[in-house]
């Protein structure tokens, strides 16, 4: 029985319950205008669409009107930690994220047709203050890119970070032809200081590719490329 269960006879109470726990992945406070529309599809699993909007401080970077729009149809996946909030209590989930779409200033990205076929997709919820990294994570061990945050412009900059991890894996470009990684030991190469630094190069490197295959705009994604390697000293 899932988690879902209780909520079998009433509908309503469902989609509010989903909101509220998708509330601290698609919400700050500096983007109000932010929208989720989390609609039902079945008792575990609904669509969202979320649109973020440079906030007023950020306007002047973007052409105007550009937002970036996020669909995906989530899956609950397990229990996660439990979070209080201005709202009480919230029961946090790991949702699976499958047919993610962006809409990127009017251009489509689809990350289907950008990563490697086995990627994984999740959403990682969890307590903000408990997070050693930011809006994302890619797990080459597991496949799986972590979204942990979608609620500023830069958390689609850093997902196109982590699908560029996820192709950099892929191909192997990180050692260099060598075998794949499948162990944490095997991983622990990469995570020293000069390991990071290549994999960190080679990720934003892949994510240039992408924006540019798909037209979209590469300042920003370089402003958040230096923001980010220099958050690593890795300037
Ligand atoms: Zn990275």
């Amino acid at each position: 029985m899932n988690e879902f269960s209780k909520y079998e006879q009433q509908e309503e109470i469902e989609i509010k319950d989903w909101s509220k726990t998708l509330e601290p992945t698609f919400r700050d406070s500096y983007h109000q205008q932010n929208e989720v529309l989390v609609e039902r599809a079945d008792k575990n699993s609904a669509k969202v669409r979320a649109i973020i909007k440079p906030s007023k401080e950020e306007a002047a970077d973007f052409p105007k009107g550009f937002f970036v729009q996020m669909e995906s149809v989530l899956e609950a996946k397990e229990a996660g930690p439990v979070l209080n909030s201005g709202n009480g209590q919230i029961e946090m989930y790991d949702f699976n994220c499958k047919d993610v779409q962006f809409l990127v200033g009017g251009k489509k990205v689809n990350f289907s047709e950008i990563l490697p076929d086995d990627t994984n997709f999740v959403i990682k919820q969890c307590p903000t203050t408990d997070r050693s990294y930011g809006n994302g994570f890619y797990n080459p061990l597991t496949k799986t890119i972590e979204i942990t945050t979608f609620s500023k412009i830069d958390a689609f900059f850093t997902l196109l970070h982590e699908a560029g991890h996820a192709i950099d894996f892929f191909n192997k470009g990180v050692n260099k032809g060598g075998p794949e990684v499948k162990t944490q030991d095997e991983l622990s190469k990469y995570t020293d200081s000069r390991g990071l630094r290549d994999i960190e190069r080679c990720a934003w490197a892949e994510a240039l590719k992408i924006a540019r295959a798909k037209g979209l705009p590469t300042k920003q994604i370089r402003k958040a490329m230096k923001k980010s390697l220099c958050g690593y000293g890795l300037k």
